[in-house]
């Protein structure tokens, strides 16, 4: 009886330091991940430099790479800058590009629900999107 409750106890004990390590691992990752977010510099056109943009699209994206054939993931964004006009892409943490009319339109205009596509035409017929009314 004396040897289970001294191994209970001691269960209880590792299970505390355990959870104390993971509590410790997570407010490091939530210090890191606030210090990145703060640091980090929006992205500039690649024709004129300015920050200032109107995004048109942008998400997260998973599959596999053609080319090493490992799976892959990150995040991608599509913007029109409001200084010049430039539509730009970005991928991951990459460099900012100009965007082909060919790029733009097989990732914005096929994609996402610009106002007054048929796409967003489409899916405000369907219920299932709302457009977001502009913020003033
Ligand atoms: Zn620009």
């Amino acid at each position: 009886m004396y040897i289970i409750a001294s191994l209970i106890s001691l269960a209880f004990g590792a299970l505390a330091i355990y959870f104390v390590i993971i509590h410790r691992q997570l407010a490091r990752f939530a210090r890191e991940a606030k210090a990145a977010a703060e640091a980090a510099v929006p992205p500039a056109c690649p024709k004129c430099g300015s920050t200032d943009h109107d995004f048109a699209t942008g998400g997260l994206y998973d599959g596999r790479d053609d080319r090493t054939n490992k799976s892959t993931s990150g995040s991608f964004q599509y913007c029109t800058c409001k200084a010049c006009g430039a539509r730009w892409g970005q991928w991951d943490a990459g460099t900012p590009y100009l965007v082909s009319d060919e790029e733009w339109k097989r990732h914005v205009d096929l994609h996402s629900p610009v106002a007054g596509s048929d796409h967003a035409t489409r899916l405000q017929e369907s219920g299932y999107f709302r457009p977001i009314e502009k913020q003033s």
